[in-house]
């Protein structure tokens, strides 16, 4: 759609809404969300020097929120994303921050309260956006721990708001819709066993999210209909989850118009493929390949005793746009530009043409 009929479309779906306060059949998607990931709520370093109290740590997570929200009413960083958003004006607000896992730092139910009231799933305007969260490596250990425990309640409050559509068996796996894009949340990542020799519940038992997703994307999400998944492992070949899974993974997904997939784990920005250059000799050459995000980390770190590398930038966090034919990604960091600049920075950009599909 060109800019200037994008624009009389915008003003005629806004009359539509100021006269009647509903959307109009049809609009144009204009979706905006926020992936962020690894906050390690509980989180402190008491032999750094200085240390990094849990009172610092926490005052660390408001600081990042803040900075979050002073996101949407901004232009587009220069560039591609700032062509390719012509006439759709600055960054909207969002409908969800979307947190990929390690949401505590081991797991305590006194560190669930922390993340729970400082990422509540309800928003908090203005400044606290509503929150999608999913379990990570941090987060696990059992079945039945606090974490799991809150989780699935959180879920559940969640599905009864009508914020999602639909829950797992064991509640832990979610799925929702925004603007006819579905979005399917596997936790720590897509798969169904444990690993060999691992606990049920443990950091390597992805809890039958495999299916999960496979028996969402099959009923609800046939191609072209946009899908975007989260997990917080990265889908880089890792010794976190094994060749055998992320096989699994991709021929559950390749038929369907996976347009991002979200992950957290590695505390680095990156916008990778799945598979990798490197997997395409076991994975086959000329399947698809997916665009991956990762958004970097809340987490602080120190080394050598030391806080490393200061506080992150002072915060991490994708931002997305999608409409009916347009996908569009750019990092924020609240740095000098406030977008990303520097390393990686033209890869980390992401402007590509979406199926049509609703
Ligand atoms: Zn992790």
């Amino acid at each position: 759609m060109r800019a200037s009929t994008r624009r009389i479309a915008t003003f005629l779906e806004t009359l539509c809404l100021l006269a009647f306060g509903l959307p109009v059949l049809g609009a144009a998607r204009d979706l905006t969300f926020f992936l962020v990931s690894d906050v390690h709520a509980g989180m402190q370093y008491k032999n750094s020097e200085p240390p990094i109290t849990a009172a610092a740590y926490e005052q660390h997570l408001v600081d990042t929120l803040d900075v979050i929200a002073t996101i949407p009413g901004r232009p587009w960083p220069q560039g591609p994303v700032a062509e390719a958003m012509q006439g759709l004006g600055p960054v909207g607000k969002p409908s969800g921050l979307i947190v990929a896992g390690d949401l505590t730092q081991s797991r305590a139910a006194v560190q669930w309260k922390d993340f729970d009231r400082l990422f509540p799933w309800q928003g908090l305007a203005p400044k606290r956006f509503p929150v999608f969260a999913g379990a990570g490596n941090h987060d696990a250990g059992s079945k039945t721990g606090p974490v799991r425990d809150a989780l699935r309640a959180r879920n559940q409050a969640m599905l009864k708001a009508g914020q999602l559509s639909t829950l797992s068996s064991d509640g832990l796996h979610s799925a929702w819709v925004w603007q006819g894009v579905h979005f399917v949340n596997v936790n720590l990542y897509a798969g169904d066993a444990p690993q060999p020799g691992e606990k049920p519940g443990s950091m390597r038992d992805p809890e039958g999210s495999l299916t999960f997703l496979r028996t969402y994307l099959a009923k609800n999400a046939p191609a072209p209909t946009p899908v975007v998944i989260i997990q917080h492992f990265g889908l880089d070949k890792s010794t976190w989850w094994t060749q055998d899974e992320r096989r699994a993974l991709y021929a559950a997904i390749t038929n369907y118009n996976v347009v991002a997939i979200l992950h957290g784990h590695t505390h680095a920005i990156t916008h990778l493929q799945f598979p990798g250059a490197e997997d395409l000799k076991v994975f086959g050459q000329g399947g698809p390949r997916f665009d991956c995000f990762s958004a970097g980390a809340f987490k602080q770190e120190t080394k050598k005793g030391q806080p490393w590398p200061g506080w992150r930038h002072p915060c991490e966090c994708y931002v997305f746009h999608l409409t009916d034919n347009q996908f569009v990604a750019a990092l924020y960091t609240g740095g000098t530009n406030g977008w990303y600049t520097g390393r990686g920075e033209a890869e980390l950009q992401v402007v590509k043409a979406l199926s049509p599909g609703k």
